[in-house]
Order: structure tokens, then C-alpha cells, then sequence
């Protein structure tokens, strides 16, 4: 339900050896919410969400999303759960087609139909055309409608990013977790980018988007969550983060 909270993180704790990559974060999100976390390189974004996804068993801390516990709960239950991501690095397979990559995220939710694929089963050629129609939609929900069959690799910057979004969408999550979808995206691509996660958050998706884009983390976020050194220093509306002293002092002062 809209307004509930989806994800709660207390003292979020990260250590690796010596480096303290996360420090006692607490971190609410709320379904139909679009959060941003931005902060200075190192500062701990993507390994809490990758805590948040289930990806990395945090040091000490509690972690509950969509009625998982990531760091117990194995990675693939808590995407079952619903928690959908991209990542800084693509992980697109360049050779396939567009379709067939998102393809590969929607068997995330389906492995019957998956099995019946590998088995040959009755129901398989069913489930392969729903599977496609699904993963059609998916791109036309991203805009690469038109692109279903050009190979990954051959598509443009920034079309590759929302390709991963529309993978990352074919599992139906009711998170979306976004690790620097605008990087190396125009000021266009990025525009549309913005606009696109406002139109999937109104259809009801949470959106954990990290992103060192600030215009357009400020454009598109509800709420923006600021860390440095592994610390939150700050969260509030794009208008109070933006006027917080720490968080100007973040950037512009020890970078
Ligand atoms: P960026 O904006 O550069 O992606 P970030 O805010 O996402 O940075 P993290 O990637 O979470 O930051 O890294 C936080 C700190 O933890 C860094 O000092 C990093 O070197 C360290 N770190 C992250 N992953 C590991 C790892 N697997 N082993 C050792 N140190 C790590």
C-alpha cells in the first residue's frame, strides 16, 4: 500500500577490513516513494543498497525489505520479494538482442516457466510467446519498443542504461534500485531518464535511485538521502538537502 514503509535499515554497518564503507546507517523507505542517495565517491552508496539487496551481508546492523532480511534471506528470495536493480556496471550481454536480455531478467520470477523451457514441457511454447509479449512491454515501457531485435552492444549509451532498466523491470519488482543510471548519459538522456522514473513511480514502483547527477537527482527524487564517509548527513526534500551546510561542505570542502 501506498505510504507504507517497504524498507527499514538500522544501523546499516559495512566494514571491510579496515575500511568502514558503511557506519550505522538508518534508512526508511516508503512504497511510491523515489529516494536519492547521493555523496562524494566512496561514500558507501552502493554497498548499502547492495545490503539493501540482499548482494552483501552487512557487518552488523538490521536490514528488513518487503518482508525479507537481506544478509539472511538469500539474494534470489529477496528479488523474489521484489526488489529489482541495475548496476554501475553494465551487465547487459552485448551479443544478445534487446528482447533477449530483458528476457533473462523476467525468468528472475518465472522458473516454471523456465524449466518447462529447459524440459521441453507442455506449456513451454505458451510460456515462450507470454515471456516475449512480456518482455516486449518492458521495452516499450523504456521507449526501445522499436529495438526489440537490435543487438544490445550496437545501441547507444543511453539506450543501454534503459535497456537495463527495462530488464530490471520484466521481474515486476515493487523496488527499483538504480546504481548511477545517468553516468555518462547527455543532458537529453538524462532529461529523459528523470522523466521516465517519474512516470514508473506514478504507476506505484519505489525507486532507490544513487546518482552523481545532482540536477537530476534533485529533479526527480521525493526525498534525497546524503552520505559521506559512510555516514548519512543529511535527508530531506532536493530544496532542505541542498541548503544543508554539511552536505555543501561534503562536495565542495574534503573532495
Ligand atoms: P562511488 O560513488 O565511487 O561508486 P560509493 O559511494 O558507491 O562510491 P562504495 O562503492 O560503497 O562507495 O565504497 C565505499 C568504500 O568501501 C570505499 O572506500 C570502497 O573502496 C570500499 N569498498 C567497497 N567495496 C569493497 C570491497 N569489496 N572490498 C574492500 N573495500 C570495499
Amino acid at each position: 500500500a501506498p505510504g507504507e514503509t517497504i524498507v527499514r535499515v538500522s544501523g546499516g554497518t559495512k566494514d571491510y577490513g579496515g575500511v568502514h564503507a558503511v557506519r550505522g546507517v538508518d534508512l526508511t523507505v516508503a512504497a511510491g516513494e523515489v529516494v536519492g542517495l547521493i555523496g562524494p565517491n566512496g561514500a558507501g552508496k552502493t554497498t548499502l543498497v547492495n545490503m539493501i539487496s540482499g548482494l552483501v551481508p552487512p557487518s552488523s546492523g538490521t536490514f528488513e525489505v518487503l518482508g525479507t532480511t537481506p544478509g539472511r534471506t538469500p539474494v534470489h528470495k529477496v528479488a523474489q520479494a521484489g526488489v529489482s536493480r541495475t548496476f554501475q556496471h553494465s551487465k547487459l550481454f552485448p551479443r544478445l538482442s534487446a528482447l533477449e536480455n530483458v528476457l533473462v531478467g523476467a525468468h528472475v520470477v518465472s522458473r516454471p516457466t523456465f524449466l518447462r523451457r529447459l524440459l521441453w514441457l507442455p506449456g513451454a511454447r505458451r510460456d515462450e510467446a507470454r515471456a516475449a509479449a512480456h518482455a516486449a512491454r518492458c521495452l516499450a515501457r523504456v521507449g526501445l519498443g522499436d529495438r526489440a531485435s537490435e543487438d544490445a552492444g550496437s545501441l547507444s549509451y543511453g539506450d543501454q542504461r534503459r535497456l537495463e532498466i527495462a530488464r530490471a523491470l520484466a521481474a515486476e519488482p515493487s523496488l527499483l534500485v538504480l546504481d548511477e543510471p545517468a553516468a555518462g548519459m547527455n543532458h537529453v538522456e538524462a532529461d529523459a531518464l528523470s522523466e521516465l522514473i517519474g512516470s514508473l513511480a506514478a504507476e506505484g514502483l519505489t525507486i532507490l535511485l544513487i546518482e552523481h547527477n545532482v540536477g537530476m537527482v534533485m529533479k526527480t527524487c521525493d526525498r534525497i538521502v546524503v552520505l559521506n564517509f559512510g555516514q548519512v548527513i543529511a535527508t530531506g526534500t532536493p530544496d532542505e538537502v541542498i541548503a544543508n551546510p554539511a552536505v555543501v561542505e561534503a562536495y565542495l570542502g574534503g573532495d
